[in-house]
């Protein structure tokens, strides 16, 4: 594995700063999105520029009118992504923040990918507002079912995946473009955000409604706020402390301070 560049003085001092806000804290959500997948090699299906973009438009292709028109199209744009979720492993920044959980800090995930990396690196409270890809859905009779075995032949043959019991056309239980929210993920992840003292954002750029309006719940109840993404997000004005570093890097350094001094 390749060594991450030193961080500067000033990200040091950030680094210092997050990790004493992680000490106070007696409530956090960490908040991620795309970018805490993308070391894991997992591409931002919605940021332009993206491979899976560039071949087509992700917002009319992962479309729940798509997917019921069409859902060939869907199979088949989805395939390649399908692919790269199911052979993903955690990365530093998953296994820090399962770490700083299971050293006993009272924390919440709530996720946009769906990927299931958190729970695979070890976390156990992980809201996905975005839906998984662990389970697939019946379309005709509901009926669901874990999506291993017909991932692998769906991944290597293209084959869609079928229902058993009645021939249906089986859905990934992921939110597609279009699509509701799932009420109880939603309802969680709100009321974590108000109760919540501190909020880390992580490798999300806060342009995907409602879950970017979180950290305004957060904040307006007074809570401290870190961001930690690549590019600008529309509330670091109003954080305590704002990393624009690659997550995989910084979370375990924050870590490493929070629990070792
Ligand atoms: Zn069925």
């Amino acid at each position: 594995m390749s060594q991450a560049p030193r961080p500067t003085l000033a990200t040091v001092a950030a680094i210092e700063d997050a990790a004493e806000l992680f000490r106070q804290a007696n409530r956090i959500v960490v908040l991620t999105g795309a970018g805490i997948s993308s070391p894991s090699g997992i591409p931002d299906f919605r940021s332009e520029g993206s491979g899976l973009w560039s071949r087509t438009e992700p917002m009319e292709v992962a479309s729940l009118t798509t997917f019921r028109i069409s859902p060939e199209r869907f199979f088949n744009w989805f395939r390649p992504l399908a692919g790269q979720i199911c052979n993903a492993k955690p990365n530093a920044a998953h296994r820090a923040l399962a770490e700083l959980e299971s050293a006993g800090l009272k924390m919440m995930v709530v996720t946009q990918n769906i990927d299931g990396l958190h729970q695979k690196a070890g976390s156990a409270q992980v809201v996905e507002m975005h839906g998984s890809l662990q389970t697939l859905s019946c379309t005709q009779c509901f009926k669901q079912v874990a999506s291993e075995p017909y991932l692998q032949s769906y991944i290597k043959d293209g084959k869609i995946p079928q229902c058993l019991n009645c021939n249906g056309i089986l859905k990934p239980d992921v939110i597609l473009f279009g699509e509701q929210l799932p009420q109880s993920a939603w309802l969680n992840a709100q009321r974590a955000a108000r109760q919540c003292d501190l909020m880390l954002v992580a490798g999300s750029s806060l342009e995907v409604l409602p879950v970017a309006g979180l950290p305004m719940q957060a904040l307006d109840r007074g809570a401290h706020l870190i961001v930690i993404n690549n590019s600008p997000t529309y509330v670091n004005v109003r954080a305590d402390v704002v990393i624009m570093e690659d997550v995989a890097s910084m979370i375990p350094e924050i870590t490493k301070r929070v629990l070792h001094g």
